[in-house]
């Protein structure tokens, strides 16, 4: 892994595109805080640094892709994070949305189902010194052992709600998902209001690589 360097450069990119989410409507200035000191392009290969500042997806290997970065705050936003709340993440990916949620005052929890990307951002997220705590497992199972969460994000499109993760949400805890099984998917946002009972809301449609059953290397 090259050396981590945060230029003025990279800085002045980076304020560029804040503003462009902001424009495309993003209001909480957490969030929008929280992607300006989270530099993008350390998730990404050194040759594409122009790419890490532009509001695109982009590949990171094992056909994944780190999401685009108004994504990101869409879902950040939605997702309406509190100082030291138990967040769980399903699909780690690059770590770059884990790194996101610690700026927002998170305790990250996060599961890649992909070995390698696991160990990539497991390695990335301990040079950055962030805390985020990365695990190797499948994500339609939640993660039983460090339940209940305050909140979970999914960040790869979820044919349904997986009801582990509902049962792993503490009692007016956020669920933020893509669901859909095709090209696109509707963001909702599910909140648990009792045992029994759920709030759904629908907030638009997104694109995101699909939530894979069990485990690969
Ligand atoms: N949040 C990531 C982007 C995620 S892309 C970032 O900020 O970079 C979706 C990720 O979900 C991929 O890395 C994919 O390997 C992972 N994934 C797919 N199915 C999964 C599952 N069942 N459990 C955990 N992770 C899964």
């Amino acid at each position: 892994m090259s050396k981590l360097v945060d230029s003025y450069r990279h800085k002045g990119l980076r304020k560029r595109l804040i503003e462009e989410v902001r424009s495309k409507g993003i209001r909480d200035e957490k969030v929008l805080s929280a992607l300006e000191a989270v530099p993008r392009h350390y998730f990404m290969d050194s040759s594409f640094l122009e790419m890490a500042y532009q509001d695109k997806p982009f590949p990171i290997g094992s056909g994944q892709t780190i999401s685009q970065p108004y994504t990101v705050a869409c879902q950040t936003e939605l997702l309406m994070v509190e100082k030291g709340m138990k967040v769980l993440e399903i699909g780690t990916g690059s770590g770059y949305q884990a790194c996101v949620l610690e700026k927002m005052g998170a305790r990250v929890f996060s599961i890649e189902r992909h070995h390698s990307l696991y160990l990539r951002a497991k390695e990335l997220l301990a040079k950055m010194n962030y805390k985020v705590r990365v695990f190797y497992g499948d994500g339609y199972k939640g993660l039983p052992a460090y339940a209940p969460f305050d909140r979970i994000i999914v960040t790869a499109a979820a044919p349904y709600l997986p009801d582990a993760l509902l049962q792993q949400t503490k009692t007016g805890g956020i669920i933020v998902i893509p669901v859909g099984a095709g090209d696109t998917q509707v963001m909702k946002r599910i909140t648990r209001i009792d045992e029994e009972d759920t709030r759904e809301e629908r907030f638009g449609y997104f694109r995101f690589v699909p939530l894979l059953g069990s485990k690969t290397r």
